[in-house]
């Protein structure tokens, strides 16, 4: 009797490791089907305090500026929710 048990344990194992194999390799599919654009998209998130893009530095949140509309003059800042930098219309002022 106790050999069987033994052997229900072995198999169940036996079952759970292929299981977990499976998994991994679903998750090595759904990594390696991670596109360039998807990779961008994820850089451009946004952030959920201002809803605006958020840049990973000054010279980023920059160079998106210049890519904006033009005559429309852009200043960086870093947000104090996200720790992003954020771009802000900057209308009265110089
Ligand atoms: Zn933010």
């Amino acid at each position: 009797m106790k050999q069987e048990r033994t052997t229900d344990l072995a198999t169940k194992v036996a079952r759970l490791t292929e299981e977990l194999r499976k998994a991994n390799e679903y998750i090595d599919t759904l990594e390696s089907q991670l596109s360039p654009a998807t990779v961008v998209q994820e850089k451009r998130v946004r952030c959920l305090e201002t809803g605006k893009v958020i840049y990973t530095s000054n010279s980023d949140a920059n160079h998106g500026s210049r890519a904006g509309a033009k005559g429309m003059r852009m200043r960086a800042y870093q947000c104090d929710k996200c720790y992003g930098w954020h771009l802000t219309s900057s209308t009265n002022g110089k």
